[in-house]
């Protein structure tokens, strides 16, 4: 019998991470003062969680995406870095602790997300409120975009967040139907589109995300798009999804930056009012520039002038 060799490997063969995907390192003194705010007030941010290869640059210019309701997700997305288990009892301190943290950073814009907590009954909305308003009161001048799950589809905890009125909602559609049940196993992909037209008919501005490298189809990464459009969504992200570890879902490609310029030019044709689209957008990233309507769409058409 033939001996095995290293470049025979059983393992299946695995795309090489292309140069375009190398990061910045940490650095700096704004850097080191997030770290101390968030260590000092208990916090969690989904740049650590969700080993966010954009950490260094986010945390440096001083932001950061704040994770509410623990660290611990009911749910077990197969491409999602936060742990997934039994949360600990939800803490009524942490609206408050939010919006000093906030506060103490000075941004002009702030993210916050959340775990899912399936088991509490309004899903977690009541703090997302509590967070919403304590930021908004400490924070006056701070824009705020809320990155929120899909509370099942259950309008009354929606309606929460709407009334408690942050400038930007989004919730991620993160992959093509086709791979939904496989991406994010207790989600579903018509249940989020209806959040997404929920959130629009009560007039909110809304953003929704999908990552790319999973095994979806050009034609299926467009007609994502598309329903996002029907669904009223105001602002796109589309961005390469990075393994974090080898138990999460495996790279099946890299996505040429070609490619991303492409989508981004599919979706303002498609209506889309500000489209980030690169290998390493990420939902929050960039994302004081998707606040105010027009600002992407005037830049595209003035680059399209120009050439
Ligand atoms: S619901 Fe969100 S935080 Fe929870 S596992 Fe899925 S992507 Fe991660």
């Amino acid at each position: 019998m033939k001996e095995l060799t290293v470049t025979e490997s059983s393992e299946p063969q695995r795309p090489k991470k292309p140069d375009w995907l190398r990061v910045k390192l940490p650095i700096g003194e704004s850097y080191k003062n997030v770290r101390n705010l968030v260590d000092t007030h208990k916090l969690h941010t989904i740049c650590e969680s969700g080993n966010c290869p954009n950490m260094g640059e986010c945390w440096g210019a001083g932001t950061a995406t704040f994770m509410i309701l623990g660290n611990i997700c009911t749910r077990s997305c197969g491409f999602c870095a936060v742990a997934t288990g039994k949360p600990e009892a939800v803490d009524w301190d942490e609206p408050q602790r939010v919006a000093e943290a906030i506060h103490l950073m000075k941004v002009k814009h702030a993210v916050i997300t959340s775990v899912d907590r399936d088991e509490i009954k309004d899903g977690g909305s009541v703090i997302w409120y509590n967070t919403i308003k304590a930021v908004k009161l400490l924070n006056a001048d701070t824009t705020l975009e809320t990155l929120i799950p899909d509370f099942k589809g259950e309008k009354e905890n929606l309606q929460r967040i709407i009334d408690a009125a942050p400038e930007v909602i989004s919730h991620n559609i993160e992959t093509v139907e086709r791979l939904t049940r496989q991406v994010r196993i207790q989600a579903k992909y018509r249940r989020s589109m209806e959040v997404l037209k929920f959130l629009k008919e009560k007039n909110a501005r809304t953003k929704s995300g999908i990552m790319l490298g999973l095994g979806e189809t050009r034609e299926e990464v467009l007609q994502t798009m598309r329903d996002l459009r029907e669904s009223g969504v105001d602002v796109i992200t589309l961005g390469q999804y990075l393994q974090p570890t080898r138990n999460h879902l495996p790279v099946m490609r890299f996505a040429h930056p070609d490619e991303f310029a492409e989508y981004r030019q599919a979706g303002y044709e498609m209506g889309f009012d500000y489209v980030e689209s690169g290998p390493l957008v990420r939902s929050s990233y960039h994302s004081e520039r998707h606040v105010f309507a027009g600002i992407g769409k005037q830049q595209w058409e003035a680059e399209k002038n120009k050439n």
